[in-house]
């Protein structure tokens, strides 16, 4: 992740809003593709202070409305597209009425918009239908719905919402933005880590399988993840859940839910793609050691370099009392299948266009799969500035 200098001279991060060094507003412009000061306008518009760029802005909706986005819109079009580039594939957004909720809402939209980033780092095609994607990419930020006690006479049933990814549209259960439920949930998993940008990695894996591995290199992905028709999916669920992941999982997969089925161990191999690409690309940002771009650079030398960060910082974590920030050992196994994918990532690039960083916006399109989960207590109904809410569609477990 880079930095970014307001007007003032003083830096600015990828979620600023405002400058806290001379309280301008600032936001993230989408010609330059920085966070720029915005300079009013006077009728609710803006310009694009960098130099180089001077584009007339207007927030997204999401930020005019409800702060929950830093995101600019150009002017000319914002009548017609008010959301941003991140806010478009919005299907359901939370309930707003629940308290709570927007807290929640403006997590979830932070954390997209980093799996953004690295998707524009990595060049990677996404869009909607309209775009010509397929699958179309979409985003359901949902709570489970529990019956009203008047209702219970009706039969009325709640709806479990479950975190996981179906024909590109990615469905997050919202009790996923709440720390403490969200720890709970690590807890009782067993996991290293359990972040909202880290769901949005692992299902945007899924996405990509379909996108890129379905019905074109199936093969391929059989030879180094194994094949994901025997046992089927169902199948390994159940035997997951009943059993647990087999004891030796660290010699061949990055975690214990990567061990279920082949999916998984895509998805979550996908995840810590990214995470590793994200890490170089803040470091070297930040001055720890020079540029490490994914697109010229070999997969050793990305795994070797992210492994020596992961030793200094999960040594300076600890010295603070925190978890490790790389919990992976990264075994040869694994490698190879980090391989297929910085391998994919290439492919997809090449084959399907790209979200470029630079000039013009492309977006590309999805499918959905949804993680195991337990039952979540918030109640929800989604409200649908961004778009109308409709059932979840068809799922399958990631
Ligand atoms: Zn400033
Ligand atoms: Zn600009
Ligand atoms: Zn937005
Ligand atoms: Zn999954």
């Amino acid at each position: 992740m880079q930095s970014y200098t307001c007007e003032c001279g003083n830096t600015l991060f990828f979620d600023n809003s405002l400058c806290l060094a001379c309280g301008r507003e600032v936001g993230h412009c989408p010609r330059c593709r920085r966070i720029a000061t915005l300079l009013p306008e006077g009728d609710g518009t803006f310009v694009c202070a960098n130099d180089d760029c001077g584009t007339h802005l207007a927030k997204c909706a999401n930020y005019a409305q409800h702060d929950v986005c830093n995101r600019c819109v150009e002017a000319a079009t914002a009548a017609e597209a008010p959301l941003c580039d991140c806010c478009r594939f919005n299907l359901t957004i939370p309930d707003l009425t629940v308290p709570g909720n927007l807290q929640k809402w403006y997590r979830l939209e932070a954390a997209k918009r980093r799996l953004f980033y690295d998707l524009g780092e990595l060049g990677l095609p996404y869009g909607t239908a309209a775009d010509g994607i397929d699958p179309p990419l979409a985003f359901d930020f949902k709570a489970d719905v529990i019956p009203k006690n008047d209702f219970w006479r009706s039969g009325a049933a709640g709806e479990k919402v479950y975190t996981g990814h179906a024909a590109g549209r990615i469905t997050i259960n919202i009790r996923e933005a709440d720390d403490v439920e969200r720890e709970k949930l690590r807890v009782d998993m067993g996991e290293a880590h359990r972040t909202l940008i880290g769901h949005f990695r692992h299902e945007i894996g899924h996405y990509y399988w379909d996108m890129l591995v379905k019905n074109r290199r199936e093969d391929d992905f059989i030879a180094v993840f194994g094949d994901h028709n025997h046992p089927t999916y169902a199948e390994a669920l159940d035997a997951h859940y009943q059993n647990g992941p087999p004891p030796d999982w660290p010699a061949r997969h990055v975690s214990a839910y990567a061990a279920m089925h082949p999916w998984e161990d895509f998805a979550e191999t996908w995840a810590t793609y990214l995470d590793m690409v994200a890490a170089l690309d803040t470091a070297g940002n930040m001055g720890f050691h020079e540029p490490i771009p994914p697109r010229e650079t070999d997969l050793e030398q990305m795994v070797t370099r992210y492994q020596e960060l992961g030793v200094a910082l999960n040594e300076i974590n600890r010295s603070m009392g925190l978890l490790d920030i790389v919990p992976e050992v990264i075994v040869p196994p694994v490698i190879e299948k980090l391989r297929f994918v910085h391998e994919l990532v290439e492919q997809g690039r090449a084959e399907n266009g790209a979200l470029h960083p630079e000039p013009e916006p492309v977006a590309a399109g999805a499918a959905a799969m949804p993680e195991a989960m337990p039952a979540q207590a918030d109640q929800g109904k989604p409200a649908p500035p961004p778009a109308p809410q409709k059932p979840i569609a068809g799922t399958k477990k990631t």
